[in-house]
């Protein structure tokens, strides 16, 4: 059986920067993620405020700088604030944060998703290649997303998320800012409008409970903004996903796993 210091679950930006920090301190590591490409697909708005821009500072990554945030507000004023980052490919950063662990010694599987666990016994096993291959751990890092398995697995209370959904379109003026609405047409979540280059993400994010349709409420922001002329009709990509809302988890470490992300 193969045994190791570290077993990384996920290769989000969470578990590839746990697995290059502990690699670097010279752990033996290794990170898994069920992905074919490390940050495909993309399930996120990719604006970053400058404090995590350590990977996203160079070509592929950074797309452009953002100076602040407008926030409309229900009552349909404007609120500017100064909120500076920086919108990158978000795959690219993914990608890049996972290389930085590769150089510092972690072995990287891609294609390779946790099956099971026994926390009492420190092992592991993961699906790869079409064969499920037990792993010894000293201890385990879950950095495997706002619905961790491992989380589920330890009988964790579910995180609370608002669902997304998410259109790349043209942007027909240049933008600096991120535009973020809030509004009681999105229930327990928001509305956003993040730059990239010339296109943009739109999207929103709602709780579920309240409002289940998101398809209707981001097509009619899409149509407003059209009409305004402030995006294009074209969607060249169609994301979606769930974002944590409700602050980290009631407990970050269970016996020798601690939770990233
Ligand atoms: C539409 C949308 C827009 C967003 N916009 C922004 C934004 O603009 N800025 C921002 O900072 N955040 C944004 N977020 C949130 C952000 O994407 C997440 O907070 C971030 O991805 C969390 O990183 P992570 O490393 O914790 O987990 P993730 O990036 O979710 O990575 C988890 C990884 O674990 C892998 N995995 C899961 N289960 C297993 C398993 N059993 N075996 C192996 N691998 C597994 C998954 O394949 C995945 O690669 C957005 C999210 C969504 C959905």
């Amino acid at each position: 059986m193969k045994s190791l210091d570290l077993l990384v679950v996920g290769l989000g930006p969470g578990g590839g920067s746990a697995a290059g920090k502990a690699a670097a301190g010279g752990l033996d590591v290794l990170a898994v993620d069920r992905r074919q490409v490390i940050g495909e697909p993309v399930q996120c708005a990719e604006f970053i405020p400058n404090p995590m821009g350590a990977y996203a500072r160079t070509h592929p990554v950074r797309l452009q700088s953002i100076t602040g945030m407008q926030s409309i507000l229900p009552s349909g004023a404007a609120h500017a604030s100064d909120f500076p980052g920086l919108m990158i490919d978000r795959a690219e950063f993914d990608r890049a944060i996972a290389r930085a662990a590769e150089d510092h010694g972690a072995e990287l599987w891609t294609a390779s998703r946790l099956t099971a666990l026994e926390p009492a016994e420190r092992i592991a096993t993961i699906r790869r290649n079409g064969q499920e291959q037990a792993i010894r751990y000293r201890a385990l890092v879950a950095a495997d997303g706002p619905h961790s398995t491992v989380a589920t697995w330890l009988g964790l209370a579910p995180l609370a998320t608002v669902i997304t959904r998410q259109y790349t379109v043209p942007l027909r003026q240049p933008l600096g800012d991120t535009i973020v609405w809030l509004s009681d047409d999105y229930p327990g979540g928001y509305a956003w409008l993040f730059p990239r280059g010339d296109v943009a993400n739109l999207g929103l994010g709602l709780d579920p409970q309240l409002q289940p349709d998101l398809k209707g409420p981001l097509e009619q922001l899409h149509q407003r903004l059209i009409e305004q002329g402030q995006v294009g009709p074209e969607i060249s990509r169609r994301t979606g996903g769930a974002i944590p809302v409700g602050g980290p988890r009631e407990r970050l470490h269970d016996g020798r796993i601690v939770f990233v992300g």
